[in-house]
């Protein structure tokens, strides 16, 4: 994140976003909570059934996650796009020449085990977007509305790691299932997405390539409020431990 930032690739508010997620994934006990763990199997399934699926990511997610959302998209066959709050054509250009360097190493990997199909061509074929917006998200004013209409314009289900509260509810009202990942579960994108997974982003990507690898079931019927619930309860339980 430091080396990230120091080139240029961040928004000066990244640091702060990321320490608040620290904090609260300190509280959480640093591990994938059980709560978390079937919000992650839903967003499989989701993910799965999806007709268009699109993950979208700002910095710090390109920068903690990259390589494991790559893998997630391979799986799927569908696009990561660039989507920053601050938008600028540097920070976008910067961070997919970053994916695409993470690209060409996660396709030199083997692939995982259960994966049918050829690995390295399937990670090459991840289309990595977002550089040249000729969308706006319905409902947000400025640079922070755009986006592209093969992407984030089209998809029927976003998985958006990091997201604003505006833009998550913005997405939400324009019809599409939104899966966030957030540390926070208090944040207004947790309240207000579709499936939330409070968890790390980089570590919950993980588990969720071996969700959809192993996932066999649809969409089920989801209240998100559970989760979020069970976060808190865990994050106040964690008084006890002392
Ligand atoms: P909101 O706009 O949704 O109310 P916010 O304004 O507090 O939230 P943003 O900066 O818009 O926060 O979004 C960043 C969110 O990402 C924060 O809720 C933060 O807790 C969370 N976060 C930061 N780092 C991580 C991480 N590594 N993994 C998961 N979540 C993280
Ligand atoms: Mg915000």
């Amino acid at each position: 994140m430091v080396d990230a930032g120091n080139k240029g690739l961040l928004a000066d508010s990244a640091m702060i976003a990321h320490g608040r997620g620290e904090a609260f994934d300190y509280l959480l006990g640093e591990v994938t909570i059980e709560s978390a763990s079937r919000a992650i199997r839903e967003a499989a399934a989701r993910l799965k059934n999806a007709k268009s699926p699109v993950i979208s990511v700002n910095g710090n997610t390109v920068v903690l996650a990259g390589e494991q959302l790559i893998r997630v998209a391979a799986v799927l066959g569908c696009p990561i796009e660039v989507n920053l709050y601050y938008r600028t054509p540097e920070r976008v250009s910067g961070l997919l020449a970053m994916l695409r360097e993470q690209r060409e190493r996660v396709s030199h990997e083997g692939g995982p085990s259960d994966f049918e199909g050829e690995w390295g061509s399937a990670v090459m074929s991840v289309p990595l977007i977002g550089e040249d917006p000729d969308f706006r998200i319905a409902g947000l004013e400025g640079p922070r509305s755009f986006c592209t209409e093969e992407g984030i314009g089209l998809a029927d289900l976003v998985l958006v790691p990091l997201e604003d509260g505006d833009r998550c509810g913005a997405l939400v009202n324009s019809g599409k299932d939104v899966i966030v990942i957030d540390l926070n579960p208090l944040s207004r994108s947790s309240l207000g997405a579709t499936v939330t997974i409070v968890d790390e982003v980089s570590r919950s990507s993980e588990v969720l390539l071996g969700e959809i690898l192993r996932c066999r079931r649809g969409p089920a019927e989801w209240d998100n409020i559970v989760g979020l619930r069970d976060a808190l309860s865990v994050i106040s339980d964690s008084v006890g431990r002392i």
